[in-house]
């Protein structure tokens, strides 16, 4: 059964189309890469699933509900962009902390859920840390932690890994690729860089100036690609 169902997702800015018909089927637990060139319409796809964005057209269903008109907090996602955001004044503890302090959890395990998180992320020993005294790659770690503790539903991650060094980028990778097997986390990733998209995905979807081309398995992309862009692009032609 369908986790999440993007159904005719249409949207223009300025008269210009940039998702023409957009229809994904996710099913729970799938590690799904959105992959193109950048301008293809990637980050606006994902923006529309979080509900920053409103589409002109189409609907979008998480968990049997229809969250087309659902706001953002009210979906059940969780996000992490490409600049960390965390919030400078608090220390990696506080940071993890913060979404769950509004969800009245009682403090020990509270602070059992953070540690765990924190552990989770390879941060261990860093809980008082400050984001200025943190690396890109560990700063990269709280956020996902940060995003993880809250439980969502779904992860919606736009080029999280793309500022980061290729070693660091690599080690984040397998991170985030083990922590949504040992959770079972469905998330949808954003991403430019074909390497990344092969190593992490059970599914890709392709996109090309606001279509899908094509999605399937990375190795059947690899093996079968339907156009000469997604062989070019997922670089098997040669
Ligand atoms: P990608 O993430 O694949 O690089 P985007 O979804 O960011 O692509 O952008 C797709 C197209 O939509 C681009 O041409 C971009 O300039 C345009 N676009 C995105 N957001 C806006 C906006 N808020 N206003 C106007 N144009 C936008
Ligand atoms: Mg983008």
């Amino acid at each position: 059964m369908s986790f999440i169902t993007i159904n005719n997702i249409q949207k223009a800015f300025d008269g210009q189309k940039v998702l023409k018909n957009m229809n994904l089927t996710i099913h729970k637990g799938e590690f799904i890469t959105l992959l193109g060139p950048s301008g293809c319409g990637k980050s606006t796809l994902l923006r529309i699933a979080a509900g920053l964005v409103s589409a002109d057209e189409g609907s979008i269903f998480i968990d049997g509900v229809d969250v087309t008109h659902v706001s953002p907090k009210e979906r059940g996602v969780g996000m992490v962009f490409q600049s960390y955001a965390l919030f400078p004044n608090m220390n990696v503890y506080e940071n993890v902390a913060f979404g769950l302090k509004m969800k009245k959890i009682e403090k020990q395990q509270l602070n059992e859920r953070v540690m765990n998180m924190i552990r989770l992320v390879g941060l261990d020993g860093k809980e008082n840390a400050y984001p200025h005294e943190l690396s890109g790659g560990q700063q990269q770690r709280v956020a996902l932690a940060r995003s993880i503790v809250v439980e969502p539903k779904v992860l919606l991650l736009d080029e999280p890994l793309s500022a980061l060094d290729a070693q660091i980028r690599k080690n984040l990778q397998k991170l985030l690729r083990d922590i949504q097997q040992r959770l079972g986390i469905t998330m949808i990733l954003v991403t430019h860089d074909q390497e990344e998209a092969m190593l992490v995905s059970d599914r890709i979807f392709i996109l090309n100036k606001g279509e899908i081309v094509q999605n399937g398995n990375p190795q059947d992309l690899y093996k079968h690609p339907a156009t000469e862009f997604v062989a070019r692009f997922i670089g098997s032609y040669n």
